[in-house]
């Protein structure tokens, strides 16, 4: 089928390059790019960090600082793709208009979970896009106490920001370490040091029972029964896939639009980034990965699989990796392992806080952590993207 009309929604990460893409490859049809947002392209991670802090301004964070005129796409910001009618190759918009594709480019990332039953107060805030940023940096600038529900690395980041800044920071967790599916209790406990060490009261294995206030927030009831006064509540506690307008479309959705390896999700339409599940053929499973450089590779491949056509379709197969900066701790990750993986640390040690450390389940190699070593861990990605063994990953680290 000749594509002559190629839609992409999701105007951010794995839209960009994915649009970037199809005109770097020649493609030279009509791109349609819908985006909710009302802003331009721009970068998450700074979201949580220096934007937050105030050390950058919006203008830092623009994924293309020239701007998206050369990708000549007929852009729409500000507007939300509502349904998806995949037989007719249809996709509705909030604006009562109809676009017709042969080919579309599902992007539309993740939302942030909200806390079942949490009243509507003024001081509780999410943190997903830049408009989130910039009103709970105000929140900041006032002085408050704040309360951060869930120490995964969005709630975290935060914790840290916010203690930055000078402010008093309770950080809820109900498991017994920060950041524990994505390090692991023991790391995830070194983590926990390193917050407190910075002042951060910890409250972990405990969970929030109620946010209370008239008009704004006042307190958190937690499990424990203590109630913790607090002028802004940040909710960090994960976040799902945008896939609510693709109900009833026609697409397989099970945690994310289900793809083949090759992150196709049905004739014609391909997905990317935090929306996208897909079978990595690298570890054999099923993945969806929130993170920024898979939304970047994911986008570049999916746009390059809409135009192969099915004979020349080849897998998507990455190592993931993902990085975190907390305080003065840069922690850099690689590969798919799970939180119960062996660990073994190869160089450097946790209490110099600088080191790196193997993590292996089954006789193989399924991930690589760098904590303020990020160097080291670049031959280890290559060992990943091999499917290396954990004898043999053991024996890099010793040569
Ligand atoms: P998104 O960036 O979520 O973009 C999806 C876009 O689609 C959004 O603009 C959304 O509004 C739009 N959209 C949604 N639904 C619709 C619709 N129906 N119609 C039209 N448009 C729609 N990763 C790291 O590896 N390291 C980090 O340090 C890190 N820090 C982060 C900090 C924060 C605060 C956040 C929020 C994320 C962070 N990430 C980090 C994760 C990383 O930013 C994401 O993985 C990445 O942004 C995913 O890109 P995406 O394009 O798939 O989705």
């Amino acid at each position: 089928m000749t594509l002559d009309t190629i839609a992409v929604v999701g105007a951010s990460l794995a839209g960009l390059r994915g649009v970037e893409t199809l005109r770097r490859s020649g493609y030279a049809g009509r791109i349609i790019w819908i985006g909710a947002e009302p802003h331009l392209p721009y970068d998450r991670p700074p979201l949580s960090k220096e934007l937050l802090r105030g050390s950058w301004e919006p203008e830092r964070i623009a994924l293309r600082k020239d701007g998206v005129a050369a990708l000549e796409a007929d852009l729409r910001l500000g507007v939300r793709a509502v349904a998806l009618d995949v037989g007719e190759r249809r996709v509705s918009l909030d604006d009562g208009t109809l676009v017709a594709y042969d080919g579309l480019l599902i992007a539309t990332g993740a939302l942030p979970r909200t806390l079942p039953g949490a009243p509507k107060l003024e001081g509780i805030h999410l943190l997903r896009s830049l408009d989130d940023a910039l009103a709970l940096r105000r929140a900041f600038a006032a002085g408050a106490r704040v309360c951060v529900v869930g120490a995964g690395f969005i709630g975290a980041e935060v914790a840290a920001s916010a203690r930055s800044l000078g402010l008093d920071v309770t950080l809820v967790e109900p498991l017994e370490a920060p950041c524990v599916r994505g390090l692991g209790v023991r790391l995830g406990g070194l983590l926990a040091e390193v917050h407190r060490d910075h002042g951060v009261d910890l409250r972990l294995g405990t969970g929030v029972d109620a946010i209370e206030g008239e008009r704004r927030v006042e307190r958190v009831r937690l499990s424990d029964g203590t109630a913790l006064a607090a002028d802004v509540v940040v909710v960090g506690i994960g976040v799902a896939p945008a896939t609510d307008w693709l109900r009833g479309s026609g697409l397989e959705l099970d945690n994310g639009v289900v793809c083949d390896a090759s992150c196709l999700a049905a004739p014609g339409v391909v997905a990317a980034g935090d929306v996208a599940r897909w079978t990595n053929p690298l570890f054999g499973r099923q993945m969806r990965v929130e993170h920024w450089s898979n939304a970047v590779e994911q986008g570049v491949h999916a746009a390059r699989r809409l135009l192969a056509g099915d004979a020349e379709a080849q897998p998507f197969a990455p190592v993931p990796s993902f990085w975190s900066d907390q305080y003065d701790c840069r922690i850099q990750s690689a590969g798919a392992a799970g939180p119960d993986d062996e660990l073994r640390i190869v160089a450097g040690s946790l209490e110099g806080r600088r080191f790196v450390a193997l993590l292996g389940s089954g006789g193989r190699l399924t991930g690589a952590l760098a904590w303020n070593r990020a160097r080291d861990l670049i031959p280890y990605r290559k060992l990943l993207a091999r499917g290396a063994s954990w004898d043999e990953a053991l024996a890099a680290s010793r040569s």
